[in-house]
């Protein structure tokens, strides 16, 4: 299939035309920024994106400051703690394509799901359905299902999620033909976790925006890979979590967005931090939130687990989104037409999406003995992703992965299948895959 056609594009073979790419490179320096363990070749950055030196220095910075102001670090660090949220926020703004005020760092994306629903989602009469997708991360169904059950709603009946065609990938106008009437709200993920296709954010947002129905988008796997334009797509929230493509750490703190025309909605789930950051110490018991996307925090920031993020969101900043995003499209098709070449006799399937506007920021081969080439790649030094039962997800990262990566990656594949090396393992997954 989608192979074949692949292969009919003449992508020169040789590791020289790697080189000349990454030669022409302009972000091949930041590579150098980043820690890759035991010399490997990283291909999991969409599962735990790695450290970078910056986010190290940052991260030890919040730790001396501890250590040098005690209790006065909230206001006398190098980056004051108690506006490290707020100020982190406004970092990651241009990543999301949203004004500062609409966005703040607190959270994972489930616990932020958890925000945005009991704040958005009002069923009343007969407009009480949620849309979602078939394919999406199970957290979020988890999350749904959840507060449906706290309105006394039968997920059976209120919950609709839409079907896949090809068990890959989700049309939009099957989501759009479902935007009835009875429909509150609408979630769904920019990018699928397994195939990696990209919705289209701005025609099903336009199509809710139309049918007065709320929607929120769960950018896991396309904040710091893709360009976002949230508040001109008129997206009313979104969440996301930054230990991904954003490289701050195994559990580091999420993110949200609230489009500009709610701020000011009471938070559904309110605690001290959701309050005007002024009056915030006058211990009141009656809440003065804030106006801004900082009302949707609850309790007191994580700062070992964001501190980090100052460093990351600085290379952010330096590469720019829309660059790293043109290297990414690049690193992927390239991946892709060297497995359409190497691989294709060994029986894998590409099953992302081909074109670049449908593309996520990692390529997905199914094969049926998925799990144990995984781990004869990993034995090999290359890290994957596996998804039970016959997938794996290669994220070449534009920070840190060169086109010499690639190459290398298609050809340790493509002598671990010509050798049979994997029928040495067990074709199951272990704990985490
Ligand atoms: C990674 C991921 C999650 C994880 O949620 P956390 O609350 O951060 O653990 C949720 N949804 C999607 C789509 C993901 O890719």
């Amino acid at each position: 299939m989608i192979l074949k056609e692949l292969s009919k594009l003449s992508v020169p073979q040789s590791i020289y035309y790697a080189k000349e790419l990454d030669e022409k490179d302009p972000l091949r320096h930041f590579k150098n920024e980043f820690y890759t363990p035991d010399h490997s070749i990283y291909m999991d950055g969409n599962s735990l994106g790695l450290l970078s030196k910056r986010a190290e220095a940052s991260l030890l910075q919040s730790i001396d400051d501890w250590k040098t102001h005690g209790i006065n670090g909230w206001t006398d660090a190098e980056q004051p703690w108690f506006y490290m949220a707020e100020m982190l926020g406004k970092m990651t703004a241009p990543l999301i394509g949203a004004k500062e005020d609409e966005t703040i760092t607190t959270g994972s994306i489930t616990t932020n799901l958890h925000q945005m629903l009991t704040t958005f989602y009002k069923p009343y009469d007969k407009k009480t359905k949620i849309i979602a997708d078939s394919l999406t991360f199970p957290s979020d169904i988890y999350a749904i299902k959840a507060q449906l059950e706290l309105h006394g709603l039968s997920p059976d009946e209120h919950l609709i999620q839409v079907q896949s065609s090809d068990g890959r990938t989700i049309d939009e106008d099957d989501i759009i033909k479902e935007m009835t009437n009875e429909v509150a709200l609408v979630l769904l993920p920019s990018v699928l976790y397994r195939s990696g296709q990209l919705l289209d954010i701005k025609k099903i947002t336009r199509a809710a925006n139309d049918k007065d129905i709320i929607i929120g988008f769960d950018l896991a796997h396309s904040v710091g890979v893709i360009p976002h334009y949230l508040h001109e797509w008129g997206v009313d929230f979104a969440v996301w979590c930054t230990y991904k493509y954003l490289n701050s750490g195994p559990g580091g703190v999420g993110g949200l967005y609230v489009h500009e025309k709610h701020l000011g909605k009471k938070p559904g789930l309110a605690g001290w931090f959701s309050s005007k950051k002024d009056v915030q110490f006058d211990m009141s018991h009656d809440l003065d939130h804030a106006q801004t996307a900082g009302a949707f925090q609850i309790g007191t920031p994580h700062i070992f687990s964001m501190a980090s993020l100052i460093g990351s969101l600085e290379i952010f900043s330096e590469a720019g989104i829309e660059q790293i995003r043109e290297k990414s499209l690049k690193l992927t098709k390239y991946l892709m037409e060297l497995t359409a070449l190497k691989l294709n006799r060994f029986g894998f399937t590409i099953a992302n999406p081909a074109e670049d506007h449908r593309r996520g920021g990692h390529v997905c081969l199914e094969h049926n003995e998925a799990a144990r080439i995984c781990k004869a790649l990993k034995n090999k030094g290359v890290i994957p992703d596996f998804r039970a039962p016959n997938v794996i997800r290669l994220a070449p990262i534009s920070l840190y992965t060169s086109f010499e990566d690639v190459w290398n990656v298609v050809h340790i594949l493509e002598e671990i299948m010509a050798t049979k090396e994997y029928e040495q393992f067990t074709n199951n997954r272990n704990i985490i895959a």
